[in-house]
C-alpha cells in the first residue's frame, strides 16, 4: 500500500488531496498543528480514514517524528499560512511557516531518506503569487518572479528551496505553481467565498449589503478538486519537475459578482455592493493568468470545471448551508 503524508490537511487542499489519494488505495497521514485544534473535527468528519499526527511546520523534530511513524511515499507539502492580506500583519510568522517551514520539511524528507535521496517523492505547494508585478503574460513556469506580498516571497523562497533541494541532493521535489483555486470548502476570507456566501444571504434577506476592496484585480480561477489530481499526477512522473497550474482564462471580481448575483436572479448589482479602504491591499497582484501547457502535455492534465460553474456550484452550496443556518 503506498503511503502519503499531507501538510495542510484541515485545509480546502488538504481534504480534497485526502480523498483522491484515499479513492486510489493510499494510507493517508495528516499532520495537524496545536492542541485540541478545532479543525480535527472536520478532517475527523470528512475523511475518517486518515490518520493524524501532530507537528508544525516550524519544529523539525516533529516533522522526523511525523516522517518516522508515517514512513511515506510521498510528502505533500501544502501548510501554509495562506491569506495574502494577513501577510503584511504577520509578515515574520508568514515567514517562519511559509518560507521557513518548506525547508524545515525538506530537511525532515532529507534526513529521513538516508542513501537513497528519492526514496519520497516531494511536493510544494507553490503559488501564483509569486509572478505578482506579472513580467509575462500568460504566465508560465519559466516567467520571471516579482512577488507583491510578504506571502508572496515567502513562497518564492519554498519554490527555489524545493528546487534546490532537488539540484543539491538529488531528491524527487516537485513545485506545482497552482493558479487560485476555490470550492465550497474555501475559507470566508478569500474573495470567491466571502461573495458566495454573501450572495446567497442577500438572496434569504438576511443580508444587504457586500463590503469589498479593489473590484477590477484578475485572476485564473480554477476548481481545487481538480487541481488535487494535478499534484498527484506531478508524483508520479519519473523526473521531478515543475508545472504552472492553472485554467488558462482570467476573471476580474466584478465579472465573479456578475455570475454570482445572476444565479440567484439579480442582474443589477451596484446596490448591494460597497468598497471599503479596509480590503484593498498595500501592494496588489493586478493581473493573473496562467498557462497550463506544460502540465497538459506532460501530465495529461486538464482542468474540467469552469469558472462559471465553479461560482454556481459554490452560491449553491452557500443557500443550502444558510437555509441550514436559517430553519
Ligand atoms: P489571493 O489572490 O490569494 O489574494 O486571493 P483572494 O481571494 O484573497 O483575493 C483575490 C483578489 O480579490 C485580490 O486582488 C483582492 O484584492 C481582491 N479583493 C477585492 N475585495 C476583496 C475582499 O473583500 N476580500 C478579499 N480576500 N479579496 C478581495
Amino acid at each position: 500500500m503506498t503511503r502519503a503524508l499531507i501538510t495542510g490537511i484541515t485545509g480546502q487542499d488538504g481534504l480534497y488531496l485526502a480523498e483522491l489519494l484515499l479513492s486510489k488505495g493510499y494510507e493517508v497521514y495528516g499532520l495537524v498543528r496545536g492542541q485540541n485544534n478545532p479543525k480535527v473535527a472536520l478532517v475527523e468528519s470528512t475523511v475518517p480514514d486518515v490518520k493524524i499526527l501532530t507537528g508544525d511546520l516550524t519544529d523539525l523534530s516533529s516533522l522526523m517524528r511525523a516522517m518516522a511513524s508515517s514512513r511515506p511515499d510521498e510528502v505533500y507539502n501544502l501548510g501554509a499560512i495562506s491569506f495574502v492580506a494577513y501577510s503584511w500583519e504577520n509578515a515574520h510568522l508568514t515567514t517562519e511557516v511559509t518560507a521557513k517551514g518548506v525547508l524545515n520539511m525538506l530537511e525532515a524528507v532529507r534526513l529521513y531518506s538516508g542513501d537513497d535521496p528519492a526514496k519520497v517523492r516531494f511536493y510544494q505547494a507553490s503559488s501564483s503569487e509569486m509572478f505578482g508585478r506579472v513580467q509575462e503574460v500568460p504566465q508560465r513556469e519559466t516567467t520571471l518572479l516579482w512577488p507583491r506580498s510578504p506571502y508572496g516571497v515567502a513562497k518564492v523562497y519554498g519554490h527555489y528551496m524545493t528546487i534546490n533541494y532537488r539540484e543539491s541532493y538529488g531528491m524527487h521535489a516537485s513545485s506545482g505553481i497552482l493558479f487560485n483555486h476555490e470550492s465550497p470548502r474555501r475559507g470566508p476570507e478569500f474573495v470567491t467565498r466571502k461573495v458566495t456566501q454573501a450572495v446567497s444571504r442577500i438572496a434569504l434577506g438576511t443580508q444587504d449589503v457586500i463590503t469589498l476592496g479593489n473590484l477590477d484585480a484578475r485572476r485564473d480561477w480554477g476548481f481545487a478538486g481538480d487541481y488535487v489530481d494535478a499534484m498527484w499526477r506531478m508524483l508520479q512522473q519519473d523526473e521531478a519537475d515543475d508545472y504552472v497550474v492553472a485554467t488558462g482564462e482570467t476573471h476580474s471580481i466584478r465579472e465573479l459578482l456578475d455570475v454570482a448575483f445572476a444565479h440567484v436572479g439579480i442582474e443589477d448589482w451596484s446596490d448591494k455592493v460597497v468598497q471599503d479602504p479596509r480590503f484593498f491591499r498595500p501592494a496588489e497582484v493586478d493581473l493573473l493568468i496562467g498557462d497550463p501547457a506544460k502540465a497538459k502535455e506532460a501530465l495529461g492534465w486538464t482542468p474540467k470545471v469552469g469558472f462559471e460553474e465553479l461560482v454556481r456550484m459554490m452560491v449553491d452550496n452557500d443557500l443550502a448551508e444558510q437555509r441550514k443556518l436559517s430553519s
